[in-house]
């Protein structure tokens, strides 16, 4: 059984040290036919596959390693809502009316999140506990009234809180400037998350192989052939749902996004008092910093940080020092603690910071760039492709069906923002 675990050469991820058992699948070695292929075993692929097969639709789904190799095995785990960017940001993109329908398909995205993780019972240590979007200062706190006031004009049951609550709810000396709750929002273990997707796919008929990267998409006779290096399957759509792990098989979703790098340190389990004592009630953290900062407890009392960078090489000493030194300001009863893992991952970062639901050619689909917030929107825009192929009404589909966007040198520029952010995080320690 494959089990490629999602992280990089040198790291050690946490969520791969403490997953569920990957499901057993076998790699492709045989011609199929299928109504919709899904290529890439992520949220967005297997989110596709199983609302797919649930409506009687044959599926086959190829992931080129093991399921939740690409991002949705490796993120922090934060269950939010919406996008990054602020409604009007949005808006101001899409026009009014389709900005306003796709912020409102993105808005109650936990919700379809949790409801999966119940109704397939999908281990995942899901905790409906909210997040908060801190503020690390006034102006950070400035920033989210005006996000907040945004949020609740779309319906979304957030709330602003002040200072005293979110230090309060971070238990951060350094969190008293205020934040934006989500009570809707929460946590999960990504990877046995999109396990338990993949589990749920297959129960519901859906047939999946892992290993089994495909190699090239062609029309023949009015149907997509795709070929892996054991196989070949045919079928009338296409859903390409490799996001930021796009290899050189889907070059042109390779290009669409720029791979920027994030990465994670989780702390040993921390003393009971101590654990109990840092985020009390299990909320998910981020902050405002131009370094943002997420912090979580995952179910075992480590503390799980992640921010901005790669851990290749030298790069990996620098950054896990800056963040052991954040760590010790924003959470000082911690201090002391060693790291026990860390890893990292890329996200697709689109120049326009949306992301976009490609069509590479008539039924060819390819979600890509979700810009660091892939959870609940890849769960949903998987959820919405299946309906719009089942029912074959695009008028349906809240997201703006977009035609291939190149970006211009993705590669160079993520690894300018790389190295950007290694050069704030070696200053901050220089100038400390
Ligand atoms: C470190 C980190 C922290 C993050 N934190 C959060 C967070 O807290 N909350 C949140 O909402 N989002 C977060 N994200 C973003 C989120 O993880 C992603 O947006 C989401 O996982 C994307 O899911 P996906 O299914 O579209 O793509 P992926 O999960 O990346 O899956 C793509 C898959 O395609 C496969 N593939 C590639 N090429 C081929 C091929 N030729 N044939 C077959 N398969 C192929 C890959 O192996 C991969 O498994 C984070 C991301 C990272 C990296």
């Amino acid at each position: 059984m494959p089990d490629h675990l999602p992280q990089d050469a040198g790291e050690k991820s946490l969520w791969g040290a403490t997953a569920i058992a990957n499901p057993v699948t076998h790699r492709l070695e045989e011609s199929l036919q299928a109504d919709v292929l899904i290529v890439g075993g992520g949220y967005t692929g297997l989110s596709s596959a199983l609302h797919l097969a649930e409506q009687g639709v044959s599926v086959v789904l190829l992931e080129a390693k093991s399921i939740g190799f690409g991002g949705s095995g490796r993120n922090a785990g934060l269950v939010n809502a919406g996008v990054w960017q602020n409604p009007d940001h949005v808006n101001a993109r899409l026009g009014e009316a389709s900005g306003t329908r796709f912020n409102q398909a993105l808005r109650d995205s936990p919700e379809l999140v949790f409801e999966l993780v119940r109704r397939f019972d999908i281990s995942c240590d899901a905790n409906r506990s909210a997040t908060v979007n801190i503020a690390h200062s006034r102006s950070g706190m400035t920033y989210l009234e005006d996000r907040c006031q945004q949020l609740q004009a779309l319906g979304a049951a957030v709330e602003l809180i002040d200072g005293a609550r979110t230090e309060a709810i971070s238990a951060s000396p350094v969190y008293c400037h205020g934040g934006i709750l989500d009570p809707g929002a929460g946590t999960i273990h990504p990877l046995n998350y999109v396990r338990g997707l993949a589990k749920a796919a297959l129960e519901q008929g859906a047939r999946i192989f892992q290993e089994s990267g495909i190699e090239s998409l062609s029309r023949q006779d009015d149907r997509w052939l795709a070929t892996t290096s054991g196989g070949r399957v045919s079928a009338d759509q296409v859903i390409i749902a490799t996001n930021a792990y796009a290899d050189e098989n889907s070059e042109q979703v390779r290009k669409s996004t720029l791979p920027v790098f994030i990465f994670q340190c989780a702390t040993e389990p921390l003393p009971a008092d101590v654990a109990a004592g840092i985020i009390p009630q299990r909320q998910g953290l981020w902050d405002t910093q131009t370094l943002m900062t997420s912090s979580r407890i995952d179910s075992s009392g480590r503390l799980v940080m992640s921010s901005a960078g790669n851990l290749r090489g030298l790069q990996g000493a620098i950054r896990q020092n800056w963040m052991r030194r954040t760590r010790d300001r924003l959470f000082p009863q911690a201090a002391g603690t060693a790291w026990e893992y860390q890893w990292s991952g890329q996200i697709g970062v689109t120049s326009s910071k949306i992301l976009r639901v490609q069509l590479l050619a008539p039924g060819v689909f390819a979600p890509a760039g979700f810009n660091g917030r892939g959870i609940g929107p890849g769960t949903v825009i998987g959820k919405h492709l299946a309906n719009t192929i089942v029912s074959g009404n695009r008028d349906d589909f809240p997201f703006p069906i977009e035609a291939l966007y190149t970006e211009k040198w993705p590669r160079l520029r993520a690894g300018s923002i790389n190295y950007a952010t290694l050069a704030l995080q070696f200053l901050n320690k220089r100038l400390k």
